[in-house]
């Protein structure tokens, strides 16, 4: 036999085995559990301790987020994102002129949320923060507030009912 039909009847086998296997392998996945979703009409089921965006809760009992402006998070923050301005109220405490976060910037560290004195930040679950300007992640207190929720999260309120009023 020639070289050329050798090599013509190589290549022949060697093409049928590679649509073969690739079969085998395609059948063997069709009774696997799927891991892909049709997001975004599902989502994902985030695990405990997720950490997604920066937020101030709500503290219904103060009728306000509970940052006492202490600027501990500005200090921790790696990358310099957030923002405190505040004054000398007439109490001795501070009162919050403006708190802005440039979500833009945020690693999901959760440095803030570990050193807040007060419980005040929540790394929450949102993670759908794609936005055409970088000026939509700038973000004032009103809207931290409003992603942040009611303080605590609901499933600590269940957890832990003894502490939701403490400041
Ligand atoms: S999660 Fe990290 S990067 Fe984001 S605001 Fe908090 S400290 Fe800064
Ligand atoms: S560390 Fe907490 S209390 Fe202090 S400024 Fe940041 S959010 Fe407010």
């Amino acid at each position: 036999m020639s070289k050329k039909r050798i090599s013509y009847i190589y290549e022949w086998r060697y093409t049928v085995y590679s649509i073969v296997k690739g079969l085998i392998v395609t059948f063997v996945n069709l009774f696997r559990k799927k891991v892909t979703l049709q997001y975004p009409e599902v989502k994902w089921d985030l695990p405990e301790g997720y950490r997604g965006m920066p937020t101030l809760p709500v503290d219904e009992t103060k009728g306000a987020d509970r940052c006492i402006a202490c600027q501990a998070c500005v200090r921790a923050c790696p990358t310099q994102l957030i923002t405190v301005d505040s004054h000398m109220g007439e109490d001795k405490k501070r009162v919050i002129d403006s708190f802005t976060m440039n979500i833009g910037l945020c690693m999901f560290c959760g440095m803030c949320e570990e050193v807040c004195p007060v419980d005040a930040i929540r790394m929450s679950d949102h993670y759908e923060l794609a936005s055409f300007t970088r000026d939509e992640l700038l973000c004032d207190r009103a809207k931290l507030n409003q992603m942040g929720g009611v303080w605590p999260p609901a499933p600590e309120r269940a957890a832990e009912p003894a502490e939701s009023g403490t400041d």
